[in-house]
């Protein structure tokens, strides 16, 4: 699997013996300025919906190449945050029977993942942030009408809402096109995903990152981005801002 191979270093934003010194507890976050946009990722960041997501991969995995239950469920979230298409070809190149199987996994997605709302938390704490200023949006790699069906159906009302399809994709292309929108720089957004692969494509186009460890352990995120505020969920992010 290639998902950290990417990006080779991670700058250096405080000096870590400095931080070694302090007695803070772990799990206290470092602050972050309030940002102009918030980039919020949609399964695993908004909704909880992996465990679904897992469970239609692992099912379409072994009906379709035999790979057991277990195993699939962890090639599928070891790789998630880009297209399942994409997590097929990184998990079986070449392999002429991916196209079917990405077929047969987005035509299930609708009736088993359209329902899953917004936890209250959640909602709360995006009805918090935007009081005090910042822009909403959803940046998801789930396919636009999906993206479109979510926001449809959300007790809340966002921004701007960015899918996967029409040269559109998670990272550069809604980190750009927001920017365009409305007219921020790339620090002046914050991108948060349940993803390595969210903090990768955060990192290589300058744009603040926090995790939410529903996905991936606080460990793993903690590994490869060491300087990322990491939250338990997605209710306490406000609490991130000065
Ligand atoms: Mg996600």
């Amino acid at each position: 699997m290639s998902v950290s191979s990417s990006v080779a270093v991670v700058p250096v934003l405080e000096k870590p013996a400095a931080r070694r010194r302090s007695y803070a507890p772990a799990e206290v976050a470092p602050r972050l300025p309030r940002p102009r946009a918030l980039l919020c990722d949609l399964d695993g960041t908004l909704i909880d919906s992996m465990p679904t997501l897992a469970e239609i991969a692992s099912e379409v995995m072994e009906s379709t190449y035999g790979t057991p239950r277990a195993s699939a469920r962890e090639l599928y979230l070891g790789t998630c945050g880009v297209p399942f298409a994409a997590q097929l070809d990184e998990i079986f190149p070449g392999d002429p029977r991916n196209a079917g199987a990405s077929a047969r996994f987005e035509a299930a997605k609708p009736a088993r993942c359209g329902a899953i709302q917004m936890p209250a938390g959640t909602q709360r704490a995006l009805e918090r942030l935007r009081a005090s200023g910042v822009r909403i949006v959803v940046s998801s790699n789930n396919g636009v009408e999906n993206v479109a069906a979510f926001t449809r159906n959300a007790r809340f009302s966002f921004d701007l809402a960015l899918g996967f399809g029409g040269g559109l994709a998670k990272g550069r292309p809604h980190f750009d096109l927001v920017a365009r929108q409305f007219d921020l720089a790339p620090d002046e957004m914050l991108f948060v995903g349940d993803s390595l692969h969210d903090g990768e494509i955060a990192h290589q186009a300058g744009v603040p990152f926090a995790a939410v460890a529903t996905t991936f352990s606080p460990e793993r995120f903690k590994l490869r981005f060491p300087h990322a505020p990491v939250l338990r969920r997605f209710a306490a992010l406000p609490e991130l801002f000065q």
